[in-house]
């Protein structure tokens, strides 16, 4: 049973004293890009053993005071999440699907060992800071407030082991559209000398350590001018997996739609399964199913692959114009967005923004 008790739920709101003012703040969000605009407050909730999770708070953003002796600054025991707060035509705001981020954060939090979150205080520390800094959504085309709610262990012992403290946060941050320039098309590097996750590791949890270890290939990606990293399995180095921060579908010449399966190590995508439900909500044929990197580039060559298409919450979903590996690049349908794509990207953004019917009960 995940559910908090009684006491838990009351958030402390401490006001910041000198908030951004809003003729300011009106300016930082016309044009905020992506992970660099940050809001007045954030959430804190503590854990120890004697209290549980306690001192649930909403407070000014700030430094954190940190012993240098702290277990995450060691053994990077931490997790995190990221969703998005929509303006909806009313004015109102809305967030996607905050119930599967709970649950998602709750699996990563089993897998590295933490103390989980129940999801309910997951799901009300979201609305409580989206209450808070509602004036924050931009109005502009694909804007957003992209929530991070993260999770540290912060017991100060440098003993292997897990941690008996934790510090949970939630910042906000006001983005745009994420790949700039609204990005038509992206082109991916495959790596094939870095893997992201092997059978048994971390890949299905969303903890930083995954992040830290996909920086090179990133790296090696852009120095190829590629946008974004596409990795293979850990084993045989041969089936496509997903991106640094994103997963991936392809479009196939009958009308089938495929997406690798969720085997442990590629992240449980929520836009993925947003966009499996509206796929087979739409008829079309929908698989889970491994794919070869060189029977997707035969595939593309031959014109049976039509299209591809990144998806997750920071690049909702973005077609995917071209793949460049080792020996050479290979152009995917016409290289710019496809039909498919576009038409299941419509169908989500409206959903997520209010203009369209939530059959699915998605906006919370
Ligand atoms: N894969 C990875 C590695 C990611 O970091 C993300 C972003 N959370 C995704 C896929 C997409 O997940 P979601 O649709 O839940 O944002």
């Amino acid at each position: 049973d995940h559910r908090p008790t009684a006491s838990t739920h009351a958030f402390v709101v401490e006001p910041h004293p000198t908030p951004v003012p809003a003729n300011e703040r009106t300016g930082l969000i016309a044009n905020p890009g992506f992970g660099r605009v940050f809001t007045d407050h954030m959430v804190t909730i503590r854990y120890n053993e004697v209290a549980g999770w306690h001192d649930a708070k909403i407070t000014p953003r700030a430094a954190f005071q940190m012993d240098s002796a702290s277990a995450v600054l060691h053994y990077a025991q931490e997790i995190f999440e990221g969703l998005k707060a929509y303006r909806l035509p009313d004015g109102g705001a809305a967030l996607f699907r905050p119930s599967a981020n709970a649950a998602r954060f709750r699996a990563s939090a089993e897998r590295m060992a933490m103390v989980p979150l129940p999801d309910e205080l997951f799901v009300e520390s979201v609305r409580a800071i989206v209450r808070q800094e509602a004036d924050w959504i931009p109005d502009i085309d694909g804007g957003a407030l992209y929530l991070r709610p993260f999770m540290i262990a912060s017991e100060v012992f440098l003993g292997v082991k897990p941690s008996s403290e934790y510090l949970y946060a939630v910042i906000a941050s006001s983005v745009g559209a994420y790949f700039k320039g609204g990005a038509p098309a992206v082109t991916l590097w495959v790596s094939q000398d870095y893997t992201r996750a092997a059978p048994g590791g971390t890949g299905a949890a969303k903890c930083g350590g995954n992040y830290a270890s996909s920086l090179i290939a990133q790296a090696e990606a852009t120095r190829q001018g590629c946008d974004q990293v596409l990795f293979l399995d850990a084993v045989e180095r041969r089936l496509i997996e997903e991106l640094g921060g994103m997963n991936i579908f392809f479009v196939f010449d009958d009308g089938s739609i495929a997406t690798p399966p969720l085997t442990g190590t590629i992240l449980p995508g929520i836009t993925r399964d947003s966009l499996l439900t509206l796929a087979r909500d739409m008829g079309l044929s929908v698989r889970e199913e491994p794919y070869a990197i060189d029977q997707c580039r035969a595939d593309a060559e031959s014109g049976r692959l039509l299209e591809a298409f990144a998806c997750g919450t920071a690049a909702v979903v973005t077609p995917i114009g071209t793949m460049k590996m080792r020996d050479g690049a290979f152009q995917i349908g016409g290289g710019g967005p496809g039909q498919t794509t576009q038409r299941l990207r419509q169908a989500l953004i409206d959903i997520q923004r209010g203009h369209a019917p939530d059959p699915y009960g998605w906006l919370e």
